[in-house]
Parts: structure tokens; sequence; C-alpha cells
């Protein structure tokens, strides 16, 4: 099975059904009983592998774990209960009081909420750099440094970092890099080729597709070597390259609680199998969206990594194999203007998600970044100016008529 969709259709239970259920169940129990005393003991110390308790393990979740393995072909991957999950996870797992990372200020604005306002104060140091200068980085470097962390496109300023020249810097360094692929689904990128030691991601998104869930993933592929971790180096003697996972699953992940539930592991299941077909007819949307966009005189400026004068095209192309997402912004003339043209329309949603099979519209600046004062807003390229419009799968001829009707209305 070579195919995205095939292997997340086709991958396998880890146990036979009793049934021969086609889909996995929902296994909505929080306990797993055993035989005998001998059995839970096993269990317990790890002897032998078995489901226990649903904040840890359970078949469902398993599951889908196990389709995002055959469809990123990953050493190592936990699903978690959403995205900002994944995030601080990972981080409170790799770096502690004292440690640093380097990322940029060009970050979903929970991620920067969640660096500067939570971990900032338990001793974590923040380095914020531009990530399209790479020139600008190595004296950032130093031996507190323990990732480097990025997105792939960033949310929503759609800036796009030179993978492979950032992970051969942090390489030399022996630097981990991590990268939010939230934006850009599974199969979009090889993360491995790239570099990428490990991908956070909100499932939420692009797997879920209908916003039917809150869900987030942590995909290791087995490239680190965690002896260059304090932290992690005595996992690293212990289990080798899964030291991430199972420090993950005995310890960080176990005892902060954020399990994802079987429910939304069995729906972001259902939303893996067509996620492919889906992100083909919504990056084909976005990329029609952009043009019609482009050419309009009411619009200001539009921003598409996948348009020509996209300062970020050659690279989003490289990295992306042609398909740069189905996220775009643009600007009107005033904030005013913006409300007016979200006001007006009649079926695209007034909402906040991405990735979703219906087209959102978001105005950042007075909501997700409502939060920061205009200069941190201008460091984060954030204007007030500019619209988020998350493009769905709708039919397009559908989409221009929304569109142009409220344009014509301002
Ligand atoms: C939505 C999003 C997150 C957070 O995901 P949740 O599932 O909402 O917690 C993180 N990073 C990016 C880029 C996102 O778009």
């Amino acid at each position: 099975m070579s195919g995205i969709t095939t292997r997340a259709i086709h991958t396998r239970f880890a146990k036979k059904d009793p049934h021969g259920s086609l889909q996995m169940p929902v296994y909505d129990s929080a306990s797993f009983e055993f035989d005998s005393a001998a059995d839970i003991e096993n269990a317990f110390t790890g002897r032998k592998s078995s489901h226990m308790y649903s904040r840890i393990s359970n078949p469902t979740v398993e599951h889908f774990e196990n389709k995002v393995l055959a469809i990123t072909e990953a050493f190592g991957v936990l699903s978690v209960s959403s995205g900002m999950a994944s995030i601080s996870n990972l981080i409170l797992t790799i770096a502690g009081s004292g440690d640093s990372i380097i990322t940029t200020k060009r970050l979903f604005g929970n991620t920067y909420s969640l660096f500067e306002r939570t971990l900032k104060p338990w001793g974590l140091t923040v380095k914020y750099a531009d990530l399209n200068k790479l020139e600008t980085l190595e004296n950032l470097f130093d031996k507190t440094t323990r990732a480097i962390f990025l997105e792939t496109i960033t949310n929503p300023q759609l800036e796009v970092a030179d993978i492979e020249q950032l992970a051969a810097i942090a390489k030399r360094h022996k630097i981990l890099v991590v990268v939010d692929t939230t934006i850009t689904p599974l199969f979009f990128l090889n993360a491995k080729s790239l570099g990428i030691d490990i991908e956070v991601l909100s499932s939420t998104k692009y797997i879920s597709g209908g916003a039917t869930s809150v869900g987030g993933l942590i995909i290791d592929y087995g490239t680190y070597d965690w002896e260059n971790n304090p932290k992690l180096a005595d996992d690293a003697q212990k289990f080798g390259d899964a030291a991430l996972i199972a420090k993950l699953r005995k310890e960080v992940y176990r005892n902060l609680g954020t399990c994802l539930s079987p429910h939304n592991a069995y729906l972001q299941s259902l939303g893996l199998e067509t996620m492919a077909l889906r992100a083909e007819a919504s990056c084909a949307n976005t990329l029609a969206i952009a043009e019609y966009l482009h050419s309009n005189a009411k619009i200001a400026s539009v921003n598409y990594p996948g348009l020509e004068d996209s300062p970020h095209y050659q690279i989003a192309r490289k990295q992306f194999r042609h398909r740069c997402g189905a996220l775009l912004t643009f600007d009107l003339n005033s904030k005013e203007e913006c409300f007016q043209f979200m006001d007006k329309l009649q079926f695209i949603r007034r909402a906040t998600n991405l990735n979703d099979n219906k087209t959102l519209i978001l105005h950042p600046a007075s909501t997700i970044f409502c939060e920061y004062d205009a200069r941190l807003k201008a460091e984060m390229g954030i204007r007030e100016t500019m619209m988020r419009l998350a493009v769905g799968i709708e039919d397009i001829e559908d989409l221009f008529a929304d569109i142009s009707q409220a344009l014509e209305l301002l």
C-alpha cells in the first residue's frame, strides 16, 4: 500500500475485533480489566503491553495513532487532546528551567501566549528570530538551546521558511527541529527528508475536516539523538530512539492528563480517510480565490504562498510539492471595511477554524490577536486591515459568487 488514502483506510486493528467490525468501534471505557493479579502486574510493570486506563492508552485512540504512523511512516506517534497540548507536552518534555528555545514571533497566537505567559515564568528562555534571515540565527545557539520551533506556513502571516536550510543549521548544533505542520496536512511535505525531527500539529483542522473534534498529534521521525538533550539522556540510555515517546507516555503526557478522548479519536480516524481528497480540493479552491482577489481592484493586497508574486512562492512550491495550503489573507482599506465585508457574506461563515470543509472568515487583529497591543501586533505581522480566509471544499462558483456580492456592496 503506497497511497495516503489507501493507507488511511486499510490500516488494520492492533487486535482482531471479536465481531468483525469494519470501523474501529469507540471504546468509551475509562478502564480495562484483567483475568488475574499476575496479568495486571505485568501490565503495570510494562512486561506485557495492554490497555489499562484510557488516560494512558485506549484501543480507539491507538488505532488512530496507527493510521497516522502508516501515513507518515514515522518512528512514533502520540495523539493528545488538542494542538496546544501537542506543543505544551513536547516543550515540557524536552526543556525546563534554564533551557532555551529558538523561534519566531510569527506564530499562532496561543502558541506565542504559551511561550511568553505560561512557560517563561517557569524559567524557559524564548529567543525570537527572523527565520527568513538565516544568517541571524547562528549567535542564538548556546549550550542551553534545546530546540528550534517553527510553523510550516505561519498562521496567519503565511510566511514560509526554508526548513531544509534551517534544519541543516540546527543539525550542525545538534539541536532538535520541531515544526508545527497544522497548516499543511500530513502528506504535503516530506518531513523527514526536510530534516524535521518532530512534527506537532492540531488534528482539529485538516484531519477532523468538518470541525467535529479537537485533537493534536506529536510525530517523532526517530532522527534525533536524545543523548544530546540532558533532560532525556537517561531515557536515551534505556529506550534509545524511543526516548521521547517513552518519556511522554510514561511521564509527561500521563501526568498532565492530556489524552485524546476515544470519541474524538473515532471522528478523527474517519477524517483521516478523506483528508487527502479534501486537501486537494481546498487547495485548488484557495489558489483560484487568491487569483480572483488578486485581480480585483477593491482588494488592497492578497497574500498566498501559491501566488507567483509571493516572496515565499519558490520555497513553498519546493517544500509543499505545489500545494500551498488552504489559508489566504487579503487586505481591505480599513477595519470598518473588513467588518462590512464579513457581515455581507451570505454562506461563508464567521468562525475561527481552518482546513474545515466550510469556508470561514476571520479578522485576526480583533479576535485571535486581540489581547496584544498595537506594537506587538505589528511585530507579529497582524494588520487591522487584514482578513483571513480559511477556504473549504465548496463548489468554487458558489464561493466566487458569495465573495463578489459582498465586495460589490462595499
Ligand atoms: C489551531 C492551531 C493550533 C492549536 O490547535 P488546537 O487544536 O486548537 O489546540 C496550533 N498551531 C496552529 C498553527 C494552529 O492553526
